[in-house]
C-alpha cells in the first residue's frame, strides 16, 4: 500500500437502503479527517421517517429474497464472494477507511480490512451448520427445539474501528438468515456504505444490509425504538448502553447485545519475561493511540520488577510514529477529534491533581493538524484516581504495584469494568488461578491483543456489556428458539 491524496478519494454520503445510496434533505453534520481536523464531507441524518423506511424495506427484502429460506449454501456462497470482493478491493476500501478514522493506511489494507474480509469468511460458514435439537420428552410426543432468524436486527457502531465494528454485526446476523440495518458512528461513516454496496455486487441481495446515517440522538434512538427491529446489537460506550438499553425496553422489550467500554488490567508477576511483556503493554498502548475498548490501560505489577518494567515500556514508548492516516510511514494514530483530545486532557489533569505523578508524556503532540496525544505514563496512583476509574480512550496507562498474588488480583478488579485482561507470568498455576480470579471476559496470558480466531468470543463482564460478538456465540444471538411438541400417539 501507498501514501495516497486525501482530497482525491470517492465515496457515497448518503444512506444505504434496499440496495442503493439515498440522501434526503434534511439535517447534516459537518464530517472532519481527524489527522487534520479538516471537514471533508457532509452527513445526512436519518430521521425517524427514514429509519422507518430503512427497516420495512429491510423487512420487505426478507421476505421478497428467501434471503432466510433459500438452501443455507446459498447464503454462504454469497456471503463468500463478498469477502473475495472486499478482498479484492482491499486498496480502495483501506484508504477510505484511512481518509475517516484513526487508522493509518498501512493497518487499515493489512489488518482492518482484510480481517473484516476473513471475518465474513468465518461467519459465512455457519450459515448451513446450525440445528435444532431434538429433545427429551415423553414417547408419545416428539419434540423439538428449533432456531430461528429474528427477521430485521439492528446494529449501533461506534468511530474506532468502523469496518470491523460493523463485519462482527453483520457477518453473524446475515449467516443467520437476518436482514440488518446498520447505524454507523457519525464520525466514521462512509467506509460502512461502501462495504454494503459490495456484498450487494457479490450477490447478496438488495435491502438485506442496510446502512442509516446519523447522530445517536436522532438516528440510533430511531433505531433502538422501532418496533419492526427485533433485536439489537451495539458497540461503543458504556453510558450510550444505558441508554439503549431503556429504549429497547420501552419500545417494547427486544434482546439487546452491548458490547462496552472497559478499563482493563495488566498484571506483571515478578517472574514474567519482562521484555515480553513489556512489547505487549507497550503495543496495547501504541495500538490505536489506545482508543481500543480492550486496551490495557492499567499496569499492575509485582513490586520488585516495576522499575525495571517502566523503564522497558519508556525505551519502547519514547518514539511513535505519529502522522496523518494517509502516510504508509504513519506508524501512531490521531485522536478521533479535538473533543476527544479535551477529554483525555481533563482526566489527566485531575488525575494529577489527585496526586498522580507523571512518568512519561502527558501532553499532545504538535504540529499535525488533528489532535496527536503522547504515549503517556501515570504513576503514584490509587484505586480512586480518575485516570484509573475511567475510561480514558487514548494513550494512558496507570501503574499500581503490588506484594502478593492476593493483592494483584484485588487491584486488577475494576469497581465497575471487566472486559479484558493481560496476566504475564512463568508459573502456569497462578496464570489459571488468575483466569479464576480475574472479573473479565477475555483473559490473555503472556499476550495482549485478538488474533484471527474469530472462533473466540468477546465481550464483557459487568458494565462492560451484555452477550458476545464474534464466536459461535455471536451467532446464536442472531436466532431465537421455538419450541414445538408433536403428538405423535402411544
Ligand atoms: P458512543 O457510545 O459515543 O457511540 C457509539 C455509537 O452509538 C455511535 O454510532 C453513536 O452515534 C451511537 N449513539 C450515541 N448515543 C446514542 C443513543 N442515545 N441511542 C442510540 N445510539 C446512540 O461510543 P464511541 O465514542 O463511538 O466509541 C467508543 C466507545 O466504544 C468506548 O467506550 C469503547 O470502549 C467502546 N467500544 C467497545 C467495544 C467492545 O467490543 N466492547 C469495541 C469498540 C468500542
Amino acid at each position: 500500500m501507498r501514501d495516497f491524496n486525501p482530497d482525491s478519494v470517492a465515496f457515497a454520503k448518503g444512506h444505504f437502503i434496499a440496495g442503493a445510496v439515498i440522501d434526503e434533505p434534511g439535517e447534516r453534520l459537518s464530517v472532519a479527517r481527524p489527522s487534520d481536523a479538516v471537514d471533508y464531507a457532509e452527513l445526512p441524518v436519518a430521521s425517524v421517517e427514514t429509519v422507518d423506511r430503512a427497516v420495512k424495506d429491510a423487512t420487505e427484502a426478507v421476505k421478497r429474497s428467501g434471503w432466510a429460506t433459500r438452501p443455507p449454501r446459498e447464503r454462504a456462497r454469497a456471503m463468500q464472494r463478498w469477502a473475495e470482493l472486499i478482498e479484492a478491493k482491499a486498496e480502495e476500501l483501506g484508504q477510505l477507511e484511512a481518509l475517516g478514522s484513526t487508522r493509518p493506511i498501512a493497518q487499515a489494507v493489512t489488518g482492518d480490512v482484510m480481517g473484516t474480509a476473513e471475518g465474513i469468511r468465518f461467519f459465512s460458514e455457519y450459515a448451513d451448520k446450525l440445528g435444532g435439537e431434538v429433545a427429551a420428552t415423553r414417547t408419545d410426543h416428539f419434540g423439538m427445539i428449533v432456531s430461528e432468524p429474528y427477521g430485521v436486527v439492528g446494529a449501533i457502531t461506534p468511530w474506532n474501528f468502523p469496518l470491523s465494528m460493523a463485519s462482527w454485526k453483520v457477518g453473524p446476523a446475515l449467516a443467520a438468515g437476518n436482514a440488518i440495518v446498520l447505524k454507523p458512528s457519525e464520525l466514521t461513516p462512509f467506509s460502512t456504505v461502501r462495504l454494503a454496496q459490495l456484498a450487494v455486487e457479490a450477490g447478496i441481495p438488495a435491502g438485506i444490509f442496510n446502512v442509516v446515517q446519523g447522530t445517536g440522538a436522532v438516528t440510533g434512538d430511531a433505531l433502538s425504538r422501532h418496533p419492526g427491529i427485533a433485536k439489537l446489537s451495539f458497540t461503543g460506550s458504556t453510558r450510550t448502553g444505558i441508554a439503549i438499553m431503556k429504549a429497547a425496553a420501552e419500545s417494547g422489550i427486544k434482546p439487546v447485545t452491548l458490547e462496552l467500554g472497559g478499563k482493563s488490567p495488566q498484571l506483571v508477576f515478578a517472574d514474567a519475561d519482562l521484555d515480553k511483556a513489556a512489547d505487549c503493554i507497550a503495543g496495547s498502548l501504541i495500538a490505536n493511540a489506545g482508543q481500543a475498548c480492550v486496551a490495557g490501560s492499567r499496569l499492575i505489577v509485582q513490586r520488585q520488577v516495576a522499575d525495571a518494567l517502566v523503564a522497558a515500556l519508556k525505551s519502547r514508548l519514547a518514539h511513535v510514529a505519529p502522522g496523518p492516516t494517509w502516510k504508509s510511514s504513519t506508524g501512531f494514530a490521531p485522536i478521533i477529534s479535538e473533543l476527544q483530545a479535551r477529554r483525555i486532557d481533563t482526566i489527566l489533569a485531575r488525575s494529577r491533581e489527585q496526586g498522580a505523578e507523571l512518568l512519561l508524556g502527558g501532553s499532545r503532540i504538535e504540529g499535525h493538524g488533528g489532535a496527536f496525544y503522547q504515549p503517556t505514563l501515570l504513576a503514584g496512583v490509587t484505586t480512586e484516581n480518575a485516570a484509573v476509574r475511567e475510561e480514558i480512550f487514548g494513550p494512558v496507562l496507570t501503574i499500581q504495584s503490588f506484594e502478593t498474588e492476593e493483592e494483584g488480583f484485588a487491584l486488577a478488579d475494576h469497581p465497575e469494568y471487566g472486559l479484558a485482561a493481560g496476566v504475564y507470568t512463568a508459573d502456569l498455576g497462578r496464570g489459571l488461578r488468575a483466569v479464576r480470579q480475574l472479573k473479565a471476559g477475555t483473559v490473555w496470558i503472556n499476550r495482549y491483543s485478538r488474533t484471527l480466531d474469530f472462533i473466540l468470543p468477546t465481550g464483557g463482564y459487568k458494565s462492560s456489556g451484555i452477550g458476545k460478538d464474534l464466536g459461535r456465540q455471536a451467532v446464536e444471538a442472531n436466532l431465537r428458539h421455538k419450541t414445538v411438541l408433536i403428538d405423535i400417539g402411544a
